[in-house]
C-alpha cells in the first residue's frame, strides 16, 4: 500500500520501530573520509529520516550491518566454549536496489553454499529492508548492465519528493501504523535508474582461457594490494580467523572472524610456505573472474551488482568496469583471432 508522508510522520514510525529494531542507513560521518577534512558516507544507526543521505552514494555498503567486520564466534576456557548471545533487536536497513541484489548474493554464500552459517542466519532472519528509490545514477554505477537497477523484494520502499516522501509498504504491521496515523494513500512505485553513463558488456565467449591474456599484467604495477576494493564491495564474503588469547598459556580467549581480502598479501598462503597468487595481476584476474564469470555458472547471475564502489575507493584509479571492457580484447588475444 502506498502513502505520502512527511518527515514528522516518518520519524514517528522510526521511533515506534526502534523498540524492536536498530535502524541502519547511509549517514554522513563528519571528517570520516580517508582524505583529510573530508566527510564519508557510510552506514550508521539513525533515529530520524533527516539523517539519511539520499543524494550521495555510500562509500561503504550496508554489509557491515549484516556481517560485522569483526565477529566473536565463541569464547573458550580450558573447560568450555561459549557462543555469544544473539542481538536482542532485529535490524531495518535502508539500501538501494543494487545493494538489495547484493543481499541475495550474501544469502547464496552464507545460507546456500553448504550448511547454513549459524551466525549469519541468526542475524539475517530478523532483518527488514527499506529500498531507497534511485531517481538518478551516480557516476561510476553500472547497475543497468548488471540487471540490478530494479527491485521488488523489499518490506518498504521510499522515494524522496519535494515536500516529503512517498512510500510503498509491504509489511502488514507497518501498514497498520501508517493507516492509523491517517497518512494520505497514493499509488507508489520505487524510483529506479533507467540508464547509467557507464555501460559494460561481458563477452559471451569469456572463458577461463583469459588467464593467459596479458591484460592482467598492468595490475602487477598499478595495484598496490590494499584490499579497499574488497572491503567496500557489498558482495565480498571472505573472512579469516583470529584467536585472541587472554592468558599467556593460550588456553583462555576468544575466536573471531574478520573480513579478509583476496587482493592482499597472505590471502592464498598455505602450509609449507606456498602461496597461489603472488602477483597483484593474478589476484585481479581471480577477483574479476569470480565476480563476473564463475559465480554465474553456479547461481545463474553475476556476483557483481554494478554498484561502482570499488572504482570510487581505489587509490590507484583502477576501474572494475574498465577491466570488464578489456575482456573482449583479452579473449581475442588468447584465441589468436
Ligand atoms: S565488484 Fe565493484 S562494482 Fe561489483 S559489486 Fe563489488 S564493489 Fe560493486
Ligand atoms: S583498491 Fe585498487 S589498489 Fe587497492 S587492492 Fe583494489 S584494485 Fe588494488
Amino acid at each position: 500500500m502506498g502513502y505520502s508522508v512527511n518527515a514528522r510522520q516518518f520519524d514517528e514510525w522510526l521511533a515506534a520501530l526502534r523498540n524492536d529494531f536498530d535502524v541502519y542507513a547511509p549517514v554522513c560521518v563528519k571528517g570520516g573520509s580517508i582524505y583529510s577534512d573530508a566527510d564519508c558516507i557510510r552506514y550508521g544507526m539513525i533515529s530520524s529520516i533527516e539523517e539519511v543521505v539520499f543524494d550521495r552514494k555510500s562509500e561503504y555498503s550496508f554489509k557491515e550491518a549484516m556481517v560485522p567486520i569483526s565477529e566473536t564466534l565463541f569464547y573458550f576456557t580450558e573447560e568450555e566454549c561459549t557462543v555469544p548471545a544473539p542481538k536482542k533487536k532485529g535490524a531495518v536497513i535502508f539500501l538501494r536496489s543494487c545493494d538489495l541484489a547484493a543481499v541475495q548474493r550474501l544469502d547464496d554464500m552464507y545460507l546456500g553454499n553448504g550448511p547454513e552459517d549459524f551466525y549469519y542466519e541468526r542475524i539475517r532472519k530478523n532483518i527488514r529492508f527499506v529500498l531507497m528509490g534511485c531517481s538518478k545514477s551516480f557516476g561510476s554505477c553500472f547497475c543497468v548492465s548488471m540487471g540490478t537497477n530494479k527491485s521488488k523484494n523489499y518490506d518498504m520502499c521510499v522515494n524522496v519528493r519535494e515536500n516529503g516522501f512517498e512510500i510503498d509498504v509491504k509489511d502488514a504491521s507497518w501498514n497498520s501504523f501508517f493507516l492509523e496515523k491517517g497518512c494520505t494513500q497514493t499509488a507508489v512505485a520505487a524510483d529506479y535508474v533507467q540508464e547509467n553513463t557507464v555501460k559494460v558488456t561481458i563477452p559471451e565467449n569469456l572463458s577461463t582461457e583469459i588467464y593467459k591474456s596479458s591484460i592482467w599484467d598492468e595490475y602487477n604495477k598499478r595495484c598496490i594490494a590494499c584490499g579497499r576494493c574488497n572491503f567496500v564491495c557489498p558482495t565480498c564474503t571472505c573472512f579469516t580467523m583470529q584467536d585472541l588469547f587472554y592468558t599467556e598459556n593460550g588456553k583462555v580467549g576468544e575466536r573471531r572472524r574478520v573480513w579478509a581480502s583476496c587482493m592482499v598479501d597472505g590471502y592464498t598462503d598455505v602450509a609449507g610456505g606456498g602461496s597461489y597468487r603472488k602477483k597483484n595481476g593474478e589476484r585481479m584476474r581471480f577477483k574479476v573472474m569470480h565476480k563476473i564469470f564463475d559465480y554465474k555458472q553456479r547461481n545463474g547471475y553475476h556476483m557483481c551488482v554494478g554498484c561502482g564502489r570499488c572504482d570510487d575507493i581505489c587509490p590507484e584509479y583502477i576501474s572494475f568496469s574498465d577491466i570488464i571492457g578489456k575482456l573482449e580484447k583479452g579473449m581475442e588475444e588468447v584465441s589468436g583471432s
